[in-house]
C-alpha cells in the first residue's frame, strides 16, 4: 500500500481515480487546488504524486517547482491535458518523473503508477554508488545530481535511469524500445514519445548546447548512445 496525492480540479476525474487507487489497496488524498495539494503534501509525505497542469491557482508546473525545492523526492506523474511536447518537457524538466496525456487509459496510468513505486522501493534498496564525467560535468546518480561548476542540477528519476543504461553500454546505441522496456518495465509502443521527451529535458541539463549535442547523441533510425 503506498499513499498517493492526487492534484486534480476536476471532481469526476479526481473521484474516478481515487475508486481505482483504493480498489488496488493504496491510501488516497486529493486536493482539487495547487495550494491544497502543498499544504497537504506538507502535513503528510506522499509516496506518490499525480499532478494535474491547469489548476484554478497555482498551475502544476509551479506545484512541481516548489514540491522538488522542498525537498520533495517522490515520484510525481504529470496528468497533462495539453498536447504540446514542449509541455511534457517542461514537466519533466521542472523535476516531474513521468507524464500521461489526458485523455489517458486507466490500465496505461495504473501501469506507471505501479512502475513508479517499484523502481522507487528498488531504488532506496540499491547501495551502488555511480558517479562519472560528461564533458566537464559530473552526473552523480546516487544523488540524482548533475554538478556543473558550482550549479547542481536535479535529474528526474526516469532521467538518471536512462543515464545510468546508456553508461553501461557506453559508446553503443541502445534503442528506444529497450530503453522502455528495461526503465518503465512496461510495454509501451515504440511510437510512444515518452523516451524521447525525457531526452530532450536530459540534454538541457548535460549538454552545453541542447541544440547541437555532443554526449548524449540520436542514433538515427535505432535510439541513443551516450559518448564521453
Ligand atoms: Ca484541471
Amino acid at each position: 500500500m503506498a499513499h498517493i496525492v492526487i492534484i486534480e480540479d476536476e471532481p469526476d476525474l479526481a473521484m474516478g481515480l481515487r475508486d481505482n487507487l483504493e480498489f488496488e489497496h493504496h491510501k488516497v488524498s486529493h486536493a482539487a487546488t495547487g495550494m491544497e495539494g502543498l499544504e497537504l503534501l506538507r502535513d503528510e509525505p506522499a509516496d506518490l504524486v499525480l499532478l494535474d497542469i491547469m489548476l484554478p491557482d497555482i498551475d502544476g508546473f509551479e506545484v512541481c517547482r516548489r514540491l522538488r525545492a522542498a525537498g520533495c523526492a517522490s515520484p510525481i506523474i504529470i496528468l497533462s491535458a495539453r498536447g504540446q511536447e514542449i509541455d511534457k518537457v517542461r514537466g519533466l524538466e521542472l523535476g516531474a518523473d513521468d507524464y500521461v496525456t489526458k485523455p489517458f487509459s486507466l490500465k496505461e496510468l495504473l501501469a506507471r503508477i505501479t512502475a513508479a513505486l517499484r523502481r522507487v522501493s528498488r531504488a532506496s534498496t540499491a547501495a551502488t554508488v555511480t558517479t562519472f564525467k560528461i564533458g566537464d560535468r559530473t552526473v552523480d546518480l546516487s544523488r540524482q545530481k548533475v554538478i556543473a561548476g558550482s550549479e547542481e542540477i536535479t535529474l528526474g528519476y526516469y532521467e538518471s535511469e536512462i543515464l545510468r543504461l546508456l553508461h553501461t553500454h557506453l559508446n553503443e546505441a541502445v534503442a528506444r524500445g529497450e530503453l522502455l522496456e528495461r526503465i518503465w518495465g512496461i510495454g509501451m509502443s515504440s511510437a510512444d514519445r515518452t523516451v524521447d521527451n525525457h531526452i530532450v529535458s536530459l540534454r538541457r541539463k548535460i549538454e552545453p548546447n541542447p541544440r547541437k549535442p555532443r554526449y548524449l547523441l540520436t542514433a538515427h533510425a535505432v535510439g541513443y548512445k551516450l559518448v564521453t
